[in-house]
C-alpha cells in the first residue's frame, strides 16, 4: 500500500489505531492533518504530548487530573462520605454539568466484562475498596445499563456490602446500555433521585 509517503502511511496506521476511527477515516484525518497550517498540525502534536505528560490520575477517585488530588476531591464543600462510582471520566463530566451532585466520584476506567477478559483487576476497584476504610456513608453506583455496566455493580455491591455501608444504584431512568455521558441531565438527575438500596 504504498500509493502515499511512508509519513503518511504511518499517520494513517496511528490514527486507525484510535477507538472508532477505521481505515477510511484515518485517511482523512490524515490528509485533514496535512492540509493543515504547519502551526496549527504542531499545536494538534504538543497537545497530545503535553496532556500525556502532565495529567495523572488522582491519587483519591482516579479521575484525569493535573495535579495530585482532582478539584473535586480537594473541596471541602463536597461531601466526602458519599462516593459516587462511574465508568469513565466522561460520566464524571455528565453528573457534574447537573450542577447538584454534592458527593465525590470515584472512577472504574472500565467496567467488568467477562467477554473482553476484563476482570476486577483490570478497573480501579482496589482503590475504591481501599478508600472505604474511611469514613463513608454511601456508594452509589453509576456505572452504565450495559451488560458490563450492571455486572460491575452487582460485582461492586457484593463487595461493599459486608462492609456495612450503604450501597444504592441510580434508576433505570438511564436507558439500557446508555452511556452517561449522551445523557440529558434531566433523567441523570432523576437516576440520581431514584436510586435504590442493593
Ligand atoms: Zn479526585
Amino acid at each position: 500500500m504504498d500509493y502515499y509517503s511512508g509519513y503518511i502511511n504511518k499517520l494513517i496506521e496511528q490514527l486507525s489505531r484510535l477507538p472508532g476511527i477505521g481505515a477510511k477515516t484515518a485517511q482523512r484525518l490524515a490528509f485533514h492533518i496535512m492540509s493543515m497550517p504547519a502551526e496549527q498540525a504542531k499545536q494538534l502534536a504538543s497537545s497530545i504530548t503535553e496532556a500525556k505528560e502532565h495529567v495523572q490520575y488522582c491519587k483519591c477517585c482516579q479521575t484525569l487530573t493535573d495535579s495530585e488530588l482532582c478539584p473535586i476531591c480537594r473541596d471541602a464543600k463536597r461531601n466526602q462520605k458519599q462516593i459516587m462510582v462511574v465508568e469513565h471520566p466522561q460520566d464524571l463530566a455528565a453528573y457534574e454539568k447537573t450542577g447538584r451532585y454534592e458527593g465525590v466520584y470515584h472512577v472504574l476506567h472500565g467496567a467488568i466484562s467477562p467477554m473482553l477478559g476484563i476482570g476486577p483487576d483490570d478497573i480501579r476497584l482496589k482503590e475504591l475498596m481501599q478508600r472505604l476504610q474511611g469514613d463513608v456513608d454511601e456508594v452509589i453506583i453509576a456505572t452504565n445499563s450495559s451488560l458490563e455496566g450492571e455486572t460491575t455493580a452487582m460485582y461492586i455491591s457484593k463487595l461493599i456490602k459486608p462492609t456495612g455501608i450503604r450501597v444504592t444504584r441510580i434508576a433505570s431512568g438511564v436507558p439500557v446500555g446508555g452511556d452517561l455521558e449522551n445523557i440529558d441531565e434531566v433523567t441523570l438527575l432523576r437516576a440520581l433521585e431514584g436510586r435504590t438500596e442493593l
